[in-house]
């Protein structure tokens, strides 16, 4: 059952930038106005998140990685709407089938923090003899994930890993996808040992500023917003993009449903289209896109480890979304 387990675990979780979303998310939502993140070797040795969030119950956390534990399913009377968020209570259970995973918690109500440790979907001692029960230690309120050695138990997985530094460059783009996407929230990365290799976001940044400090003020000099409300198709889009003046080698979109992190080549196309008018042969745009359709609408029937997400009228949404960028980008000067 464990090497089923881990098979499974391994194609959810396929390298460690998926580990990384889905612990980002869950600080996310656990209300954190602060979330750290620390890396080793690319994800692989290590991957800790600290965040200050509502904490996890002491009672909850011997199922805590058993599959399909999720509180937050309590708060959708619409099992439709689990897809969108994500909420299918599969991650910390399967990064515990493929890692060393510990976890320190204090919620406001607790005297104290607890901390225990994990292996396919139990908790496990944390030295051979001891008790595998949380442990009663010091700690501030909100939760601090540590995964060590992710894919130990999966050597030919581990082997594929060539560079640290390529699998530390797509989880620096996660962070800083959700660190533009979440204002209000202070976001820190960094490698381990080498403190000038990360992002940095104070909480009261504007969208704007984050944008300038994750992707540099040539692209931030040059942002228009915009903000669609449409009540025919049920949904709201807002965002900054690029205009004329700006423009880069490969297509960067931002993309948010629902506030997950999440890709369309669906929208990725219409953009393109609608900026190819603008821009010279062979430059293209930096978008922030963030749409709130109706969670009932999204596509909930994806598998965990596609990115790639469909929704209701998606034509006529992307449409009016593309029309709005087109009149903002017809009054810019050139
Ligand atoms: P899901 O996010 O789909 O519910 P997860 O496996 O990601 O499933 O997490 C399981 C549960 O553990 C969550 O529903 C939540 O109750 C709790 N949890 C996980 N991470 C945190 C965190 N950082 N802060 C508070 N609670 C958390
Ligand atoms: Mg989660």
């Amino acid at each position: 059952q464990d090497v089923v387990n881990k098979i499974a675990a391994g194609e959810i979780i396929v390298a460690p930038m998926h580990a990384l979303k889905e612990l980002m998310e869950n600080a996310v939502d656990a209300g954190s106005t602060s979330i750290e993140v620390l890396v080793k070797d690319g994800g692989l040795k290590l991957l800790q998140i600290t965040d200050n969030g509502h904490g996890i119950d002491r009672d909850d956390m011997s199922i805590l990685c058993e599959r399909f534990t999720t509180s937050k399913l309590k708060a959708f009377k619409d099992l439709e709407s689990i897809g969108t968020y994500g909420f299918r209570g599969e991650a910390l259970a399967s990064i515990s089938h493929i890692a060393h995973l510990k976890v320190t918690t204090k919620t406001a109500g607790s005297s104290c923090a607890w901390q225990a440790h994990y292996a396919d979907g139990r908790l496990v001692p944390a030295k051979p003899g001891q008790s595998a029960e949380p442990r009663p230690c010091a700690g501030r309120g909100g939760t601090q994930i540590t995964v060590e050695d992710l894919f130990y138990n999966i050597p030919t997985r581990r082997r594929a890993f060539r560079s640290a530094s390529e699998e530390y460059a797509k989880i620096l783009d996660v962070v800083g996808r959700y660190a533009v996407h979440c204002t209000g929230v202070a976001f820190s990365i960094k490698k381990h040992g080498d403190a000038g290799s990360g992002i940095s976001v104070q909480a009261n940044a504007s969208t704007v500023d984050r944008i300038r400090q994750i992707h540099g003020s040539a692209v931030g000099n040059e942002l228009i917003d915009f903000n669609i409300e449409d009540k025919k198709w049920g949904f709201t889009a807002s965002g900054w993009t690029s205009n004329a003046n700006y423009h880069v080698k490969r297509t960067m979109i931002l993309l948010f449903i629902n506030h997950r992190s999440v890709e369309s080549s669906a929208i990725k196309k219409a953009i393109e289209q609608t900026y190819s008018i603008f821009l010279p042969k062979g430059g293209h745009p930096f978008v922030y896109l963030s749409l709130e359709v109706e969670p009932n609408r999204v596509d909930v029937n994806v598998h965990p480890t596609k990115r790639e997400v469909h929704f209701l009228n998606e034509d006529e949404v992307i449409e009016l979304v593309c029309n709005e960028i087109k009149t903002k980008l017809a009054k810019v000067d050139t």
